[in-house]
């Protein structure tokens, strides 16, 4: 099956085209990412109103684009794939209507698809590993724990009470005037810092479920640039790396413990079974993927992490997840609605729009 991939659900526009392989896996034919990171770079964040106008112009070009580049035309194709949610809704209604577009077109099958399951399927599209496996899903909107078991079937076993780290990762950024988005830019200044000379807290340690907090380190960023401006009347570049480093390692010890007490959990109920696979736009950090792949050595638990540019939103992941969905019988009508809000152990759009 040949499957085209669309994705417009926060500030990156992507199409992609996917094609099953004889020997059972699949093959990224072509990824196109359109980002706006200029669009919103004045604004310090992304403007739902821009980001959807944006889409709308850019969505024809990236699907031209990618087939183009994929050597494909609608003929070769086999269904079309969309993300419905959960993100800014002017996107997704613009990725859902090119997406209908194309099938009332064509003729085409139509699949919404979850964004948060196309970053959680991203590790079996690259390393084909079998269901169930553990799930940190930690991005710039999400940070939680999954036991994914199938397509739709995912159990979500805790994750942040207040912000994502990415989130905190741009808020670090926004407040030390590092470009965004924050994530590579605080990485990179953390490189020449000491992460000891600033201590910021670990929240939630000390209880023994898997849910985090990330807000108070922004907080605690905040008073320790304040104290260093009051006394000096100004950041140095190693002020600013010294923080950084402190504020990342804070992320990295929190995301290790409660990946181990994830663990701890999922391995009570899958002994036979140890997988765990990181995804979303911040399993980027290689900080965070040397803590977690160090834990999982000490587990003797098979560690996973997608490429760089499959870690962050694209299409490909929109086409796999799709084409999983599809496999599994899942068919999507002109009637699929676009979903601001999607939680991932809640049903297909089609279920939930019929009102079931
Ligand atoms: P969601 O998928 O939850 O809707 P999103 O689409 O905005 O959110 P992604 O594209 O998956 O998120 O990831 C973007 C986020 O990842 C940003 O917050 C960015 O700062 C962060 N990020 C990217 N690279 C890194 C990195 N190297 N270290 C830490 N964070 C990073
Ligand atoms: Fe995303």
């Amino acid at each position: 099956l040949t499957v085209l991939g669309i994705e417009s659900s926060c500030d990156d526009t992507a199409a992609a085209v996917l094609r099953e392989t004889v020997e059972g896996g699949t093959e990224i034919l072509s990824s196109i990412v359109f980002g706006q990171t200029e669009l919103h770079s004045a604004f310090g964040g992304v403007v739902p109103e821009i980001a959807a106008r944006a889409h709308a112009e850019k969505l024809d070009l990236s699907v031209a684009q990618a087939m183009r580049a994929a050597n494909v035309d609608f003929t070769d194709l086999d269904m079309v794939a969309v993300t419905a949610g959960p993100g800014l809704i002017g996107g997704v209604i613009s990725g859902v209507m090119c997406a209908k577009g194309i099938a009332a077109a064509t003729g085409l099958p139509l699949v919404g698809v979850n964004h948060l399951a196309g970053h959680a399927l991203t590790p079996r599209l690259t390393d084909q590993i079998p269901y169930p496996y553990l799930m940190l899903l930690v991005s710039g909107g999400h940070c939680q724990f999954l036991i994914a078991r199938g397509p739709e079937d995912f159990t979500r076993l805790g994750g942040t009470i207040d912000d994502a780290p990415g989130e905190a990762f741009d808020k670090t950024a926004r407040l030390l005037g590092l470009p965004q988005p924050g994530g590579p830019s605080v990485q990179g200044e953390a490189l020449n810092g000491d992460p000891k000379r600033f201590r910021f807290p670990r929240p939630l340690l000390d209880r023994k479920d898997c849910n985090m907090s990330f807000s108070g380190l922004k907080t605690a960023l905040m008073r320790m640039r304040d104290q260093i401006v009051a006394e000096k009347g100004g950041l140095s570049r190693q002020d600013r790396a010294d923080l950084c480093a402190g504020f990342q390692a804070a992320v990295v010890d929190v995301l290790v413990a409660k990946t181990k007490r994830a663990l701890e959990i999922y391995k009570a109920e899958a002994p036979e079974v140890a997988t765990i696979a990181v995804a979303g736009g911040v399993a980027a950090n290689t900080a965070i993927r040397a803590g977690l792949e160090q834990l999982c050595a000490e587990f003797d638990t098979q560690f996973v992490a997608p490429p760089l540019k499959l870690c962050t939103d694209n299409a490909a992941m929109i086409a796999y997840a799709g084409l999983e969905r599809f496999k599994s019988g899942a068919r999507d009508g002109m009637d699929l609605s676009a979903r601001p809000r999607w939680p991932l152990d809640q049903s297909s759009p089609a279920l939930i729009g019929s009102g079931k």
